[in-house]
């Protein structure tokens, strides 16, 4: 399912699935997060087949959106979870999946996070430093259990991604450098509390094209083979997140295309893959509406002001990112590149209202007229979207909508102004 397909435009009005856009709209308010269940559900799919030769666990990356109706669809579909904090663990006890199958990553994991952790009984820790090893091995022996561990390995490789995103150069906070696989595998055999279950590598997000991963599996095949040679018996292969997302059109390579350089280095080495996709997976699953307040031509330049903004999505404020934007009332063809002049048309700055210059959707974007009232599509906006959302400006936060078919369901409520400062005092 393309992402055309998940929201396509018929009768001159968009829909996701079956379901108008404007009908959600005029029911919930806006701004709305709308969600293509089917449509994450098939990229998932589209991960686990193009996998299935190495029988994985696929992990889906639960901080790219963790919403509760999202993680019990994913967990019904045979998802595994990656989490990086305490509270994402909770968020996928609740949504009722198996813990055992769960990882656990990020550098600050505290004392609490890590007794949660080895109490839900968690499939391995993807542990960051040295320092850590010895928490979990200090907390493991207080509770008479052993600690399942992967090294997360710096492997220096370049991902060619944003400075914010990426993780696996040296230098940079995440894993440990990789040269030290061998002291600190001693270290953990010596550790009766402590076992090495794996090795893990995340390159950074998002990856768009295979190569880093065949450099980074590359480099996992050698740690694990010098590993084995020091009597280590070492089963899992985590090669983390990262999977490109198509923003623009087809732009990302399908998850095929990274399985050509995994799933042969994989075989050879007889592990078990873990993958922990989240991007890729919701991405281009979801759209956030919002409505026209006002336009308005100030400095030569037109602008559509929305009541959307950056405490909604962040990402282009954050990460210069890109989104299509494009009414949701529109018949005709399609641009064939967003970014590009249309003739006839005129470029357009979509903002939203906070008091912020990097408050902003998309800038200099050739538009269809738009007045007061119409309402705006920001596709692409399932990842990194409600997650990083707040109340900034004491917005409240938006109402989330699971599409499915024809069948509407309310996956988060729209905030009140009294639940937005119910636990202050
Ligand atoms: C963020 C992150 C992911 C998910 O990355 P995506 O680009 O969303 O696939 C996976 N693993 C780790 C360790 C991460 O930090």
């Amino acid at each position: 399912m393309s992402l055309m397909e998940a929201f396509n435009y018929k009768n001159g009005q968009l829909y996701c699935e079956d379901v108008p856009v404007a009908e959600i709209a005029a029911k919930y308010g806006t701004p709305v997060w709308i969600y293509s269940e089917n449509k994450f559900l098939s990229e998932f799919k589209a991960i686990q087949d193009a996998f299935k030769e190495t029988d994985p666990v696929i992990c889906y990356s639960v901080k790219a959106n963790s919403n509760l109706g999202v993680l019990k669809s994913m967990n019904t579909a045979g998802s595994s979870f990656d989490v990086v904090s305490g509270g994402e663990l909770y968020r996928v006890e609740k949504a009722g999946a198996d813990t055992t199958r769960v990882v656990f990553a990020g550098v600050g994991k505290t004392d609490d996070e890590i007794r949660y952790a080895l109490k839900c009984k968690i499939l391995m820790f993807n542990v960051e430093s040295e320092a850590e090893l010895d928490a979990i091995s200090r907390i493991a022996a207080e509770m008479g259990v052993v600690g399942p561990v992967a090294l997360r390995l710096n492997p220096d490789v370049d991902g060619k991604t944003h400075a914010k995103t990426t993780t696996g150069k040296k230098g940079n906070k995440f894993g440990m450098d990789i040269e030290r696989h061998n002291e600190l595998a001693a270290k953990v055999l010596k550790d009766p509390h402590l076992k090495l279950i794996g090795i893990h590598l995340h390159i950074g997000s998002p990856i768009m094209t295979v190569d880093p991963y065949a450099q980074a599996v590359a480099k996992a095949a050698e740690v694990i083979n010098h590993l084995r040679s020091q009597g280590h018996e070492i089963n899992w292969v985590n090669l983390g997140g990262g999977f490109g997302l198509s923003y623009r059109g087809s732009e990302a390579p399908p998850a095929s295309e990274y399985a050509k350089v995994i799933v042969p280095a994989i075989k050879a080495l007889g592990c078990r893959l873990a993958l922990e996709p989240g991007r890729s997976i919701i991405g281009n699953a979801c759209v956030l509406i919002s409505e026209v307040i006002y336009t308005k031509r100030e400095g030569g330049k037109l602008f559509y002001i929305q009541d959307g903004g950056m405490n909604d999505l962040v990402r282009p404020a954050m990460y210069d990112s890109f989104h299509k934007v494009w009414p949701v009332k529109f018949d005709g063809d399609l641009p064939k590149d967003f970014e590009a002049e249309i003739p006839g048309l005129q470029p357009a700055d979509v903002v939203g209202p906070i008091c912020e210059s990097s408050d902003y959707f998309a800038k200099g974007r050739y538009l269809p007229e738009m007045n007061r009232g119409d309402l705006m599509c920001i596709f692409s906006a399932g990842a990194y979207g409600s997650t990083m959302s707040s109340t900034y400006n004491s917005r409240p936060r938006v109402a989330e909508i699971l599409v499915n078919g024809s069948d509407v369901k309310v996956i988060r409520k729209r905030e009140t102004y009294e639940e937005m400062i119910a636990l202050e005092m």
